[in-house]
């Protein structure tokens, strides 16, 4: 039997999409194989957001050269993805062993560029824009507790710094009644959390006029008979009061609120074209802090944007420590090109950027782990998510503020077994990115 790998990069949306890719290739009588170099299709499904991930990439396929050199000339490998949509035949250029390059809008072509390449054709199929959703794919799941469901595709917002609106074109709502038979057949399923997905999920349905909005979308998702429902990613200048509201009234909704701000001060988030500034993100904040005074605040934060002082990172520091965010992803800024901050002339300089960046790490660190010391001794629902990577005697899961809790593996049960199931757990130690707990006897 024929068999794939796909090797997925970047964010949640793309993960999504390979679980899609799975499903189609399934679809078509392959077989998951569980090495890369044992495969006969190999898919990378890639991001160009960072210039990491970029190039990991095409570290990772150069490498592939000598596979089909030395003795698997049939195997096929593949480029999707946003790599895939904005180089399109140029990969070739790069990596002339590539056999088939397709883009975000076209997942559901794979079986035909699978046989154009199985006849030996070499195919690059890159559409500008589509008016097919990923999810509407079959789909092999990565877990079957859990579902990625997207709602939007695209973005209308052009942060200055930011390459999916050319990679993923202009934000799309999907049918509500679309996602909601989804979730219901999800349910269905067995699945317990889902998590809704877009570039900006706040914007639902803004392109369908008189359709629900993303608050009511919530009220249905949450209804559904689903124990979790979580969503990402949130645009501060599009988070409604009524979307606070069904957050704090919704109990599947999880108190959890991903809410990237980016910088702290109004010179750079101009700059950046984000669209509101520092006064509005705190008073956004402390509105969602009192509504719903538990709720758990993450964000993304651009460290070393064009023209940043020591001033505006001190504001971008002050702002971290007035909202006291529970955690906080922290990057370099790095240009894309095709991005309008890619031509600001104003670059900081490398060392000065390093200093910033582990200052903030620092303080990000702090109060990841105060807000951790002050959970140790609560009781707290967990979803168990599988064995942990790292130990497999210990089992990985999460509180309902997404909270990484390590619980050993109870004497005779199957962590695998385990996973999908909610169960109670006692908080017992705190690290500064995970916390320790045991499970409350009786639950499990
Ligand atoms: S909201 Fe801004 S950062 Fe997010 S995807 Fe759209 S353009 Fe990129």
């Amino acid at each position: 039997m024929r068999s794939y790998y796909i090797r997925t990069f970047g964010c949640q949306m793309n993960k999504h999409d390979s679980e899609r890719v799975a499903g189609v290739l399934e679809e078509r009588g392959l077989v998951p194989s569980p090495a890369i170099d044992d495969a006969d299709v190999i898919i990378f499904n890639t991001c160009c957001v960072r210039e990491t991930a970029d190039e990991r990439l095409y570290g990772q396929v150069s490498s592939l050269k000598a596979l089909k050199t030395g003795g698997r000339p049939d195997v096929i490998i593949a480029v999707g993805g946003c790599v895939g949509q904005r180089d399109g035949e140029l990969v070739f250029a790069h990596a002339p062993h590539v056999d088939i390059v397709f883009g975000t809008h076209n997942i559901h072509e794979l079986p035909a560029l699978l046989d154009a390449a199985e006849s030996g054709r070499r195919t690059a199929s890159v559409l500008p824009s589509g008016d097919r959703f990923a999810s509407d794919l079959p789909s092999h799941r990565e877990d079957a507790w859990h579902a990625w469901v997207s709602i939007t595709v695209g973005c209308d917002n052009h942060c200055a710094y930011c390459i999916v609106p050319s990679v993923r074109g202009a934000e799309r709502s999907r049918a509500f009644e679309d996602i909601t038979a989804e979730v219901g057949r999800l349910v269905a399923d067995g699945v317990v959390e889902v998590t809704l997905l877009g570039q900006n999920v706040n914007s639902y349905g803004r392109d369908r006029y008189g359709q629900p909005r993303f608050a009511e979308l919530l009220q249905a998702v949450g209804s559904s008979g689903v124990a979790r429902v979580r969503f990402a990613t949130s645009h501060p200048k599009d988070l409604s009061p009524r979307t606070i509201a069904a957050m704090r009234d919704i109990p599947a909704v999880m108190p959890y609120l991903h809410l990237p701000f980016q910088a702290g001060s109004n010179r750079t988030l101009a700059a950046m074209n984000r669209g509101y500034t520092r006064e509005q993100y705190l008073s956004l904040a402390a509105s969602i802090r009192d509504a719903i005074p538990d709720i758990a605040l993450s964000t993304d934060i651009i460290v070393g944007f064009p023209g940043e002082t020591e001033d505006d990172f001190a504001q971008t520091i002050d702002l971290v420590e007035r909202v006291g965010f529970e955690h906080a992803f922290t990057f370099i800024y790095s240009p894309r090109e095709g991005t309008p901050a890619a031509s600001m002339s104003d670059s900081v300089p490398r060392e000065v950027v390093q200093d910033r960046f582990d200052r903030l790490a620092s303080l990000v660190q702090t109060l990841s782990y105060d807000a951790n010391r002050r959970q140790i001794g609560l009781v707290q629902d967990v979803l168990v998510e599988g064995p942990s990577r790292r130990d497999p005697t210990v089992l990985a899961t999460r509180t309902p503020h997404h909270r990484l809790v390590h619980v050993p593996v109870p004497d005779g049960a199957s962590a695998d077994a385990l996973a999908g199931r909610i169960l109670v757990a006692r908080i017992t130690g705190a690290h500064p990115w995970f916390l320790s707990g045991e499970f409350v006897a009786s639950t499990v």
